[in-house]
């Protein structure tokens, strides 16, 4: 058994037949096997299970695999055995008889890597099994599932941690889920909150194009761009499901192959458009976030946002499914004021209690932050998952950088409409406002007689609603929701509005809306 040089790059060749480790996957190796305590954070595709695959060769004993999916987990012990590493699994799939011959295996002492579903920690038996049969290292996959807050909360996770306990063993925990909130919320349940080495590579997917429009028509938008990209496999993602019918209607007649998919569908139905996106060439699918989870195909040329995702996680998922084969890849991601209030107002009118709703606007400001980013945009993304990089040339504004003007003036114009009027309107009529438009609001609410009525003359209606949608990015103005989304300043505005702050714009999205004026000065 033992190998002088490098034991870990021969079993990456030997058994695994990897020629060399992806980004990040050498040094986290390292550190578990060591028995370091590892939260080790990598993209879905990253290549997290060979981090504790190999690292279980290299230990002594067993190591234990936690995971809610039991297909992914007889995939991974079929894998294994092949390769000739001893694995077994020990989930509700199981026949009796893959139950006993696990048992048998681990009662020889000769079982490397045990795969085990959470539900089975609830069972004491398992707990007194697993004290014997010689545990060194527990793998936590998913982990963000211990999360009680996420989508994926299991609540036999909270059981790991009394696991590790018992076991007095390492832990490595692995996740793609990125945020704060879970992170420390992992730490917490699995760590008893002594922070682990913790891992956060590999969110780059360079071969995926990144690009923003403001939505002006998103039907025609993502025509045009599936257009450009006739005969390729491509995402149409929609916030509701009425609309992924229509889109999809819109694509049939203009010649495409394209069908719909939510999750209002029969079961039945979902899977045959699962199958047959799979199976066929150039078919674009027009979904709900629902369409996802399963997709694994690997040579999806194209994802568009119809309209804007919920948070910047959301949003890397998706385009993320995106090229998964390392080929060119492109997406486009159409965004609005009616996406901000619309993102909003499901995020103050959810369940969540106030701190998490708080994290959402944070998430949903990082995504806005990125659609109003001022240069590359993949160094703004890379930059919310903690991972520093030059510009990248592969984003819309790498193509063309944008160009910028001092938007201090027209932004305290806007403000000062707000402020004027109790901050009780929304952009329409602040604009109505800023135009000097006399309107049956302007002249029942004596706004004509404000200071603020016609000082903003020099740009046309769609500039300002550029302006508007600029600020609402960047966090300087949110909708109430509770006031039919009247909009109200918010404390980032204030220094800008005392004239302590400057803000550039971005000239170009002012000088795409629709009517002609005279150009910004
Ligand atoms: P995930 O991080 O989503 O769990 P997997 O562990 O399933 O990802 O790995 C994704 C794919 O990458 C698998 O097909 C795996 O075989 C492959 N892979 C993992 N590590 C390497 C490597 N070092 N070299 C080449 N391919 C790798
Ligand atoms: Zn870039």
């Amino acid at each position: 058994m033992p190998r002088d040089a490098a034991p870990a790059e021969a079993l990456l060749k030997d058994i695994f037949g990897f020629d060399a480790f992806r980004p990040g996957q050498g040094e986290i190796v390292e550190a578990v096997a060591a028995g370091e305590n590892v939260l080790a954070i990598m993209p879905t595709g990253g290549g997290k299970s060979l981090c504790f695959q190999l690292p279980a060769l290299l230990r002594p004993g067993v190591t234990v695999v936690i995971s809610p999916l039991i297909a992914l987990m007889r995939d991974q012990v079929r894998g294994l055995r092949e390769a000739g590493v001893a694995a077994g699994a020990l989930t509700s799939g199981n026949t009796q008889e893959e139950t006993d011959a696990v048992w048998d295996m681990l009662r020889a002492g000769d079982c490397k890597l045990l795969y085990l579903a959470p539900e089975r920690l609830a069972n004491g038996g398992t707990q007194r099994m697993l004290h014997q049969a010689g545990v060194s290292l527990i793998a936590v996959d998913e982990a963000h599932c211990v999360s009680q807050w996420g989508h994926d909360f299991r609540p036999d996770y909270l059981r790991i941690g009394e696991l590790r306990r018992a076991l007095d063993v390492p832990l490595a925990a692995f996740t793609a889920t990125a945020d704060l909130d879970t992170r420390a919320e992992m730490v917490t349940r699995l760590f008893d909150g002594a922070a682990p080495r913790t891992f956060l590579r590999g969110f780059d997917r360079p071969n995926i194009h990144l690009a923003f429009q403001p939505k002006d028509s998103p039907r025609k938008q993502v025509m045009a761009f599936a257009d450009a990209r006739r005969g390729q496999s491509g995402i149409v993602y929609c916030g509701t499901r009425a609309k992924t019918e229509g889109i999809a209607r819109a694509l049939r007649e203009d010649g495409h192959s394209a069908c719909h998919y939510h999750g209002g569908m029969e079961a039945q139905d979902r899977r045959a458009v699962e199958e047959r996106f799979a199976n066929e060439d150039g078919l674009i699918v027009v979904a709900t976030v629902a369409f996802g989870m399963g997709v694994d195909k690997p040579d999806i040329r194209w994802v568009a946002h119809a309209d804007l995702p919920k948070s910047i996680e959301a949003y890397y998922q998706e385009i993320g499914r995106a090229g998964r084969d390392g080929a060119p890849a492109e997406t486009l991601t159409l965004y609005g004021p009616e996406d901000i209030r619309l993102r909003r107002s499901q995020i103050d009118e959810g369940l969540a209690p106030p701190e998490r709703r708080a994290a959402d606007h944070g998430r949903l400001n990082a995504l806005l932050g990125l659609a109003e980013a001022l240069s590359c945009r993949r160094q703004s993304l890379l930059a919310y998952f903690d991972e520093a990089a030059p510009p990248c040339g592969n984003c819309d504004l790498c193509d063309s950088p944008p160009e910028l003007f001092d938007g201090t003036e027209a932004v305290r114009k806007a403000l000062s409409a707000a402020l004027r009027t109790g901050e009780s309107f929304g952009a329409g009529h602040l604009i109505d406002i800023l135009l000097g438009r006399e309107t049956d609001k302007t002249r029942q609410r004596g706004h004509e007689s404000l200071p603020t009525f016609g000082v903003g003359k020099d740009l046309s209606r769609g500039q300002w609603q550029a302006v508007f949608r600029q600020m609402m990015g960047r966090d300087l103005m949110r909708p109430d929701p509770e006031r039919h989304g009247a909009l109200v300043m918010t404390e980032r505005a204030r220094p800008i509005l005392r004239g302590e702050e400057s803000i550039e714009l971005r000239r170009d999205v002012l000088a795409r809306a629709s009517e002609r004026r005279p150009a910004v000065r």
